[in-house]
């Protein structure tokens, strides 16, 4: 079986599990654990930002991310199809307290006349006010795509004039970092607030991060906890990801090349399939989903005309010509 389901299926490597059982470890809850520490501020270094705070989740990083910009009563507007809106099931609504409003962009791009229209500033006792602005990049649901960074400044720069601050979902954003070229701090430079991913494509098996200011990040500490999530002697799993920053990042060209190839053999033009994700529209979905599993090849329905297949760690290049050829016969 090929799994091509998501890149969270990753399994850690058994060098990466020796990395985690040398780890020196504390408790974090108390501060005290200096694999996590470390994690923190290699990763808030490598986008620019004063801290960063591991969570056991994207999900948990991203409510804490944009919790730290919007406030109960405000809103926060994003792509329609972003993780935020889609995938988090409504925990920015349900614990935040906040409203979302949405623009639709092929590919989840940045559509700036779109938020422009849509941007409320204080308005006192009628209006929802936009405190900020959320991005995703790469955008998952739009197969992977990659938001130019030209688009991203041009948001920010608008951002700044408007008042209104910048959240970036980076789940996948070292997927269009390998993908462009793009420099970490050119992407950093971009958001006030970020969350990343190290149990995505980067193969570990748990882990993210939510980076911004000191006092954003103090504040999301204290937000975490309250959730239930700190957590103590979690040097062994910062570990992982610590392993995984040095060891997998520049091999998810590999990953790329792969979802190339099945995307080609789909009928897809190759420069649309911008990183490890190719989603195909197909009227029967699911059922196109149960026969591609019973054929040996593993994907998932993100909609009801939408079938997704996702290349990672755990996928060979053998694996990935198999898919290829499996799923175009049918
Ligand atoms: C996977 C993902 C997340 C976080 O997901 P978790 O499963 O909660 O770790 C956030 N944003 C995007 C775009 C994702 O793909």
């Amino acid at each position: 079986m090929i799994d091509l389901r998501s890149d969270t299926l990753t399994k850690p490597t058994d060098a990466m599990r020796a990395a985690m059982a040398r780890a020196e470890v504390g408790d974090d809850v108390y501060g005290e654990d200096p694999t996590v520490t470390a994690l923190e501020e290699r990763v808030a270094g490598m986008f620019g930002h004063e801290a960063a705070l591991f969570t056991p989740t994207g999900s948990m990083a991203n409510v804490l991310a944009v919790a730290s910009v919007v406030a109960p009563g405000q809103e926060v507007l994003c792509e329609s199809s972003a993780h935020i809106a889609r995938a988090e099931l409504g925990a920015h609504g349900a614990i935040t307290g906040l409203t979302m409003r949405t623009w639709t962009a092929p590919r989840g791009q940045v559509d700036l006349a779109a938020i422009e229209s849509m941007f409320a500033p204080d308005m006192g006792m009628y209006f929802v006010r936009t405190a900020a602005v959320s991005v995703e990049n790469t955008h998952n649901f739009a197969g992977g795509a990659v938001l130019p960074l030209d688009d991203l400044r041009a948001l920010r720069s608008w951002a700044d004039t408007a008042g209104t601050k910048v959240h970036l979902d980076g789940a996948r954003l070292w997927n269009a970092h390998v993908a462009t070229g793009t420099p970490l701090a050119d992407y950093g430079r971009v958001a006030d607030v970020m969350a990343v991913c190290l149990s995505k494509g980067l193969g570990a098996p748990i882990g993210s991060l939510m980076v911004g200011s000191a006092d954003a990040v103090l504040e999301a500490r204290v937000r975490r906890k309250r959730m239930g999530g700190g957590m103590r002697q979690v040097g062994v799993l910062a570990a992982a990801g610590a392993y995984a920053l040095d060891h997998h990042v520049e091999r998810l060209a590999d990953d790329h090349a792969h979802a190339r190839l099945i995307g080609e053999a789909l009928g897809l033009d190759p420069a649309s399939v911008d990183t490890n994700i190719v989603v195909v529209d197909r009227p029967d979905a699911a059922a196109f989903v149960a026969r591609a599993a019973e054929a040996g090849v593993r994907i998932s329905a993100v909609g009801p005309r939408a079938v997704r297949l996702v290349t990672h760690l755990d996928v060979t290049r053998a694996d990935a010509e198999r898919a290829a050829s499996v799923l175009a016969s049918l």
